[in-house]
């Protein structure tokens, strides 16, 4: 069954997806812990890196702000960043984190095609396992929109989704025509790849270039 909920998370419109855990929010328990078994087994967890990443921004940050690191996890499952940079002492960093469903109160509930943020106001913008649905180009421009100027964008997608559309340098190419420069890529993991960016520009491309990512088929345990 989570087999089966997985693949059609990657296959369909983020508002299909929207309407199927509205209609059956028991669905979102089952996938979450179909999710859970299966990074596990991942020798890294890539939640907890960019938990060490943002820290390390969030002090970089300190020294030429008095604000706090503004920062969006979109597709956020449980919240786990957020839970893990609240937990850390001795930094400034408020943590938006966005799901289909609020799994517990750090999280708010809606389709990341459209957050409940103004334009400008994030400095570090994080997709994590999460360009689900056939329009996932749709996150990143709303992405664009609440990033400020050459604020960062954190990218982390499956390899094997990544090679089935054409490779790393294709998926870098592609995101970055919506309206990002690539810092830098990281392939260090064998089960996913990693992506920082650098917000370019004042409005997202509209015509980006076309990047088919796969549908991530887990392995039967
Ligand atoms: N970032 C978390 C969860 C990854 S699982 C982690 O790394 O642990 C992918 C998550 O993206 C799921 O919780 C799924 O519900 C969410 N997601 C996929 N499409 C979404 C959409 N359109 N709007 C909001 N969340 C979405």
């Amino acid at each position: 069954q989570f087999r089966f909920l997985n693949e059609q998370l990657y296959t369909v419109h983020s508002s299909e997806a929207q309407q199927m855990f509205q209609d059956a929010p028991e669905l979102f328990d089952m996938y979450h812990k179909g999710f859970a078994e299966q990074t596990a087994r991942w020798p890294e967890s890539p939640v907890m890196t960019y938990a060490a990443k943002i820290t390390a921004l969030a002090k970089k940050h300190a020294s030429t702000s008095q604000n706090a690191l503004v920062v969006a996890d979109f597709g956020c499952g449980d919240a786990q960043l957020s839970a893990q940079l609240n937990a850390t002492k001795g930094i400034k960093c408020v943590v938006h984190s966005f799901d289909l469903v609020a799994a517990n109160d750090r999280v708010v509930a809606c389709d990341i095609r459209r957050v409940p943020l103004p334009d400008k106001s994030v400095d570090v913008g994080v997709f994590c396992l999460s360009l689900m649905g056939t329009n996932w180009e749709d996150f990143l421009r709303e992405a664009h929109r609440v990033l400020r100027d050459k604020a960062i964008l954190l990218v982390t997608e499956v390899t094997s989704r990544i090679e089935e559309g054409g490779g790393r340098n294709k998926f870098a190419s592609a995101v970055s025509s919506i309206g990002f420069d690539v810092i830098s890529k990281d392939s260090s993991n064998k089960f996913f790849e990693r992506f920082e960016y650098r917000k370019r520009g004042a409005k997202p491309n509209p015509n980006p270039t076309k990047f088919k990512l796969g549908v991530c088929k887990y392995k039967r345990r």
